[in-house]
């Protein structure tokens, strides 16, 4: 099998796709079910098309373009990521894994290569969260993470329930035939931009996922007591914005301390009420990130946070309040997928690196339900989720190549 990645094409196809977006060069914003995604959609369809892939959309518009095996009964083989964009995001997020996923397939085709598995490029819908609050909603609803009448609950910004909006938006079907029967993948491979600096820093042009890390988010409300900065004396104060900094300090010090590197813990947010210099603070908010590959030790640094919530809440007589965003568990990616990947780099004479992704993937959602990994190339200087997103073309086609070599040996 003489496997050939037509780079040009794909970067071409990349720069193309780029094109469709609400914010001007180099930025793009590509938001679930607005015209431009629904125009990008029709754009990437007739590429598909073009392959000589069949079609199929379900109720949440996730999009499967399937290339038949000889065993049309047997599983599918599945790759692909998304094509949403968060506004003033860059072109590689998500789209690598599209297009280099639709690459790989029609370069097997034209290597002669005939699949027994189907093979079959999925395209997820929202896997950012911009527009309903909640990220990879179509792999969610796929492998049931989330339920159809918990979706149907959803939301966006304007207030428009994600039922009228896939409407709106020419998707029918009902949401509750969404989840995938068992067995429907044999195994599912996403390729990405690893999104962070490693790769680049030890200049190892390939990572194959072990493990993909999961966030625990909270938002914690602090009530104590407000009052003039100079009329409350120092013994009869209950100030909130004092007892969040020990809170903070306190999660910090629990995520130092699990012994593992890769615990992570983030308040990335603080409201500070009423938010005058002399003024007490009386009300403050903050946004807690809990991260890490194991479930265990993750949920022991929230359990670390709620003792020490206790503890300041009764020292400082303020009152906590704590509510769970999200506490969706970490997942370890199938041997057998990883094996796949590893196997094509050393085919290819082509080093990598066994990594843990700290990012969150749709991967993350269909291990649940097959058995999946992830292939990552390098991104300049680690950046994503913004205009200046790089990777190279060498990297783009190599990241196509091993995937192409995966999908092969995973459906043959
Ligand atoms: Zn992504």
């Amino acid at each position: 099998m003489n496997l050939e990645i037509d780079q040009d094409r794909l970067l071409s196809e990349i720069e193309a796709l780029a094109a469709i977006s609400d914010a001007d060069p180099p930025a793009v914003t590509r938001i679930v079910f607005t015209p431009t995604d629904l125009k990008a959609r029709v754009w990437l369809r007739k590429r598909c098309e073009e392959a000589g892939l069949t079609l199929r959309q379900d109720a949440i518009g996730n999009m499967f373009a399937r290339w038949s095996g000889a065993d049309s009964t047997a599983p599918a083989v599945g790759t692909g990521s998304h094509i949403d964009a968060i506004p003033n995001a860059g072109k590689y997020d998500g789209v690598v894994g599209v297009l280099g996923g639709l690459e790989a397939i029609r370069a097997l085709q034209r290597s002669g290569f005939r699949p027994k598995h189907s093979i079959e490029l999925l395209v997820f819908t929202s896997e950012e969260p911009t527009r309903f609050g909640i990220g990879c909603l179509g792999s969610r609803l796929l492998s049931e993470t989330l339920s159809a009448e918990a979706a149907k609950r959803l939301k966006d910004n304007a207030g428009e329930s994600i039922e009228d909006v896939r409407r709106k938006a020419g998707i029918g079907g009902e949401l509750e035939q969404v989840k995938l029967p068992a067995g429907y993948y044999k195994a599912f491979v996403e390729l990405h931009i690893e999104q962070g600096p490693v790769l680049e820093r030890k200049q190892i042009p390939l990572g194959v996922v072990t493990s993909i890390a999961a966030p625990g988010s909270m938002r914690i409300t602090i009530e104590g007591a407000g009052g003039h900065a100079g009329g409350v004396l120092m013994p009869d104060r209950r100030d909130a914005l004092c007892a969040a900094s020990e809170l903070i300090l306190a999660i910090e010090n629990a995520a130092r301390t699990t012994g593992a590197i890769d615990t992570v813990a983030t308040v990335g947010i603080c409201e500070v009420f009423p938010g005058a210099v002399n003024s007490i603070p009386s009300r403050v908010r903050v946004s807690v990130d809990i991260r890490d590959t194991n479930l265990e030790r993750r949920d022991g640094v929230i359990k670390t946070m709620e003792s020490a919530i206790n503890a300041i809440s009764a020292k400082r007589q303020v009152t906590i309040h704590t509510e769970t965003l999200n506490a969706d568990a970490p997942a370890q990616c199938a041997p057998a997928v990883v094996a796949a990947l590893s196997d094509a780099c050393r085919k290819h004479q082509q080093e990598f690196l066994p990594m843990v992704s700290r990012a969150y993937h749709d991967s993350l959602f269909m291990s649940r339900i097959a058995p999946a990994a992830m292939l990552f190339i390098p991104c300049r200087n680690g950046y994503s989720h913004r205009p200046d997103e790089y990777a190279s073309p060498e990297d783009i086609a190599r990241g196509a190549l091993i995937l192409a070599e995966a999908l092969a040996d995973l459906s043959a």
